[in-house]
């Protein structure tokens, strides 16, 4: 065993979300003992993608991994709280539902409430699950608070996420990776050296003729993929015929009386547009395929539905949905949208990122680089974009839309087998397995397809277990304890203001 093998020179290429991220992550585990040096490169002329502002609760973990401090991380980056997403118009025009974080009701005789609801409503009973969610209540009446600490009530365990500004977020984790030895360097990357032999990379020297030796380089320059895909052709796998959209318009406009704690995504005639309210504006874009609507008419289509004045100029951004084929290739691990892309349907390409940190520090290499390590990571971070990609292509399979050839296409493509098996077996009894340690739990799943508009022909004969009017009260009773306490909860300007010192 070699005992001192340790990496010297880790070299991030990128400075967006990705970059950051990465560099405060390193920042908090790598850089203490002094003996392994960060570099980020970014490049002002090239700029980041500038969008990527919704996010999923598995950022706290992120968040508490770092040691932050919420209040501080809200006011900084003029984050608002979010409960969950709303879709709107996706299963037919006039519908609406809504992908809470956290849980519908409560498990009862160790059986799902899923399966307690869906016998209910096959009896014509119950109609709208939304009222067995706190996170949809609280998301309907714009109200937060964080959880409460008492396991007895549905207040002690309210799950949520964040809407932050992407450059403020960048500028928050540049300041703390700075502040923990990492090195920034401005410029842009004109060329990569790699090692005649092994194919790994050296050195990447910038338009200012300086070079930047590394052992291990962490791409995260975007799209481009610099080192993943330019230097290393690793190879990328196309996924646009499930995921069409392949366009996305942008523009920030101004917000306008409550702000509500939810992301919202509206189905338009050739995607979906979203609306995600900061302190300080509202972040919307318009993603759709190129193949059913022009870029202008994308724009002209998003301006016309704004909630308020637009405060820049639109712009586009153009992508493939998919992946590469391998995250990480020779001493290069690609992490964001370097490494992949599907539209952000359910806010999911920031816990990708997070994702791809966590399993790289779970990995981390020495000089020696072994095959077995970077063959797991690759397997591991495949499973999670595939499961992911699964669970978007549900929201588009299971409508009843078919007012455009873009929605036509849609219901009827064919989809990816792990996706028809969970339909299936959904539709026949109502039940939702998840596989291994995917993303999406069964309350994402039930969600969406009861949201979408599935009915399974059967109920599960396990809830038989309860009589049926014992059933009822109960059910009853679980409803009215969420409403009693959305209720108890502020305001979400209200708690932000009183909290977090912001929103002055
Ligand atoms: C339309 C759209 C909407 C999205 N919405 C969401 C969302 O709501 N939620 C979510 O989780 N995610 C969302 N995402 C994804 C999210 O934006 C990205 O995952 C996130 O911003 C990370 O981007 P990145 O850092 O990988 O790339 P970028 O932001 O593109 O950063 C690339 C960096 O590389 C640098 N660089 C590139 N080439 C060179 C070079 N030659 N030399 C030096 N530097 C270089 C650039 O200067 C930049 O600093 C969205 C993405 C798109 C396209």
């Amino acid at each position: 065993m070699k005992i001192d093998n340790r990496l010297r020179r880790v070299v991030i290429v990128g400075g967006g979300t990705a970059g950051w991220m990465t560099a405060a992550a390193l920042g908090r585990f790598l850089t203490k003992d002094g003996q392994t040096e960060v570099t980020l490169i970014e490049s002002e002329a090239i700029g980041t993608v500038g969008v990527g502002e919704s996010t999923i609760p598995q950022i706290n973990i992120f968040n508490r991994m770092l040691g932050l401090d919420e209040n501080e991380f809200v006011r900084k980056t003029k984050a608002t709280f979010k409960l969950a997403i709303e879709f709107r118009d996706w299963k037919e025009i006039g519908h609406s539902y809504h992908h809470p974080f956290g849980p519908y009701g409560i498990d009862m005789e160790a059986v799902s409430f899923h399966a307690y609801w869906l016998k209910l409503h096959a009896m014509g009973e119950t109609d709208d699950l939304g009222e067995y969610s706190l996170q949809v209540l609280g998301s309907r009446q714009d109200k937060f608070m964080r959880p409460n600490g008492q396991m007895n009530s549905p207040l002690g365990s309210i799950a949520y996420a964040f809407h932050f500004d992407a450059g403020l977020y960048a500028k928050f984790l540049r300041e703390y990776s700075e502040a923990r030895g990492i090195v920034r360097q401005e410029g842009k990357i004109a060329s990569v050296q790699q090692n005649g032999e092994t194919g790994h990379v050296t050195s990447v020297t910038l338009e200012s003729g300086q070079v930047v030796e590394g052992d291990l380089f962490i791409d995260c320059s975007g799209f481009r993929g610099l080192l993943i895909a330019q230097t290393l052709k690793t190879g990328f796998e196309d996924w646009s015929h499930w995921l069409p959209n392949d366009r996305a318009v942008a523009v920030p406009c101004a917000s306008g009386g409550s702000i509500s704690p939810v992301t919202r995504a509206t189905a338009r005639p050739a995607g979906w547009q979203w609306r995600i309210p900061l302190q300080h504006r509202i972040g919307n874009g318009y993603a759709f395929s190129s193949s059913y609507i022009s870029e202008d008419e994308a724009t002209s289509y998003l301006l016309a539905n704004l909630d308020g004045e637009p405060l820049a100029d639109p712009w586009v951004l153009k992508f493939t949905a998919g992946r590469r084929l391998k995250s990480w290739d020779k001493n290069v691990v690609a992490i964001g949208l370097a490494a992949g892309f599907m539209e952000p349907l359910e806010s999911q390409s920031i816990h990708l990122i997070q994702v791809g940190i966590a399993r790289l520090l779970a990995m981390f290499p020495d000089r020696d680089f072994r095959q077995p390590d970077i063959d797991r990571y690759n397997r591991v971070m495949q499973f999670e974009y595939e499961k992911i990609r699964d669970f978007l292509i549900l929201h588009y399979k299971a409508t009843t839309r078919n007012d455009t050839a873009y929605w036509d296409y849609l219901r009827k493509m064919p989809v990816p087998d792990y996706l028809a098996d969970k339909m299936a077996v959904f539709e026949s009894y109502g039940r939702i397995f998840r596989e291994n340690e995917e993303l999406f739990n069964d309350t994402s799943w039930f969600a969406v397809m009861v949201g979408q508009g599935i009915t399974p022909k059967g109920y599960d004969p396990m809830v038989d277990v309860m009589d049926v009017d014992e059933l009822r009260k109960r059910m009853a009773d679980i409803k009215a304890v969420i409403a009693k306490s959305a209720e108890v909860m502020p305001g979400h300007f209200e708690f932000i203001k009183a909290n977090c010192d912001a929103m002055v």
